[in-house]
């Protein structure tokens, strides 16, 4: 019985874990994309309208000079197309990683 539950738990967390995981890597392949077609597009003049106010501001800006509007650290990170490969890859690889590494309990072999 203790068993069954103590299974229940480990199932649980790992789902959630490699949800984590597999929806971060998600969204760093996805601005790589966005940036891949923004580039492509000719859009990637390096300014973009601020979200809050609508003035143009540098895209690695991690503060609008104008208005003050806070993007975070990383906003840098988001738009760079090789910081999304590679921490993409990385993270989907970990992902990966964990997945071979739960399997066993997924299949109830453990
Ligand atoms: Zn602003």
């Amino acid at each position: 019985m203790i068993e069954k539950v103590e299974y229940i738990v480990v199932i649980s967390v790992a789902t959630c874990f490699l949800l984590i995981i597999f929806g971060y890597s998600f969204s760093l392949f996805f601005s790589m994309f966005i940036n891949i077609k923004r580039r492509i597009r000719g859009e990637n003049s390096k300014l973009r309208p601020c979200a809050s106010c609508g003035h143009s501001i540098s895209r690695s800006a991690h503060l609008c000079p104008n208005c003050g509007h806070n993007y975070g650290k990383e906003s840098g990170i988001y738009n760079s197309i090789i910081a999304c490969f590679i921490l993409g890859v990385f993270t989907l690889g970990a992902g990966i990683g964990a997945l071979i590494e739960f399997l066993p309990d997924f299949m109830g072999k453990r």
